[in-house]
């Protein structure tokens, strides 16, 4: 069911009642051992409730308690991307790696890590926000959250958009423009990619940061974690197959002898990672 935020958090939680209800429904006679959700989002580490999800627009809604509490059932809340994570770990393209860290580069940049057998969580239930890791040193470029040189502003489909509207008030001529039917929202990190190819100066700039930008973070991310498999995923990667390759080679310049053993794969589930993900950890709970 699409979720339509702009009807706010109680219509949310209304549809999501509906569709657990048809859910258990379906499920008869079988019994049902909880209920896993995979939210965007900051997950509480204790309460589940959702902190903050600037796409939503929540802030502190009791996500976990409204769900458990409507239908007695013991409920796992997680963040989506950490979801995408642990179902990739589980049940998709990272069964048996032990470590790994699954990074989806769309509208944003997202990413879980799983270490010797467990999900990264830290103290606040924040550990392995990639996309906000910092990447320029002085004057970055804005971020949509509130910080400047983040690898999101740099690395995502809406740090591209941001970045093209920025050249365009500076008054740059640019074929992303008419590429993109006169409308700088509708660029995409594919039309950079190709405009890029074809001989535009700002779509070349802006696509070379982006590759310049993703091999250094994820190299870093690989150094820190040392896992087996790096998982690269999301709209942007789908979009450009040629982005795996060229992240796959700056990890292996870009890292110690004993991380440069990770491989750099496709996740396998798709869209499915996060629900996988999120009815394993509510089994695995219960
Ligand atoms: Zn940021």
């Amino acid at each position: 069911m699409p979720t339509d935020a702009r009807q706010g958090p109680a219509a949310v939680l209304a549809t999501l009642e509906r569709l657990i209800a048809r859910l258990l429904d379906a499920a008869r006679p079988a019994r049902v051992a909880g209920i896993g959700i995979a939210a965007a989002g900051q997950i509480h580490p204790e309460t589940q409730a959702v902190v903050q999800a600037p796409n939503l627009g929540w802030h502190d809604v009791p996500l976990r308690a409204h769900v458990r509490d409507r239908f007695a059932l013991p409920t796992h809340v997680e963040n989506d991307v950490r979801a995408a994570a642990w179902g990739e770990y589980r049940h998709g393209a990272g069964r048996g790696a032990g470590s790994l860290v699954a990074v989806f580069v769309g509208t944003g940049v997202g990413s879980g890590a799983v270490v010797d057998g467990r999900l990264l969580r830290g103290a606040g239930n924040a550990a392995g926000e990639l996309g906000h890791t910092q990447v320029a040193p002085a004057d970055g470029a804005p971020c949509g959250c509130g910080q400047r040189g983040c690898l999101e502003a740099y690395a995502s489909g809406s740090g591209l958009i941001r970045r093209v509207l920025a050249a365009l008030e500076r008054g740059a001529t640019t074929s992303l423009l008419p590429a993109a039917g006169g409308d700088p929202g509708r660029v995409t990190a594919d039309l950079v990619a190709r405009e890029a190819a074809a001989g535009d100066a700002l779509a070349a700039e802006l696509w070379a940061d982006l590759e310049r930008y993703l091999g250094l973070a994820l190299a870093n991310y690989v150094t820190l974690v040392n896992p087996a498999l790096l998982l690269l995923g999301g709209g942007v990667v789908a979009a450009v197959p040629a982005l795996l390759d060229a992240v796959a080679a700056a990890v292996r310049a870009r890292t110690t002898v004993m991380a440069r053993s990770v491989r750099v794969v496709r996740p396998g589930l798709g869209d499915s990672a996060g629900l996988v993900g999120a009815a394993a950890l509510a089994a695995e709970a219960a």
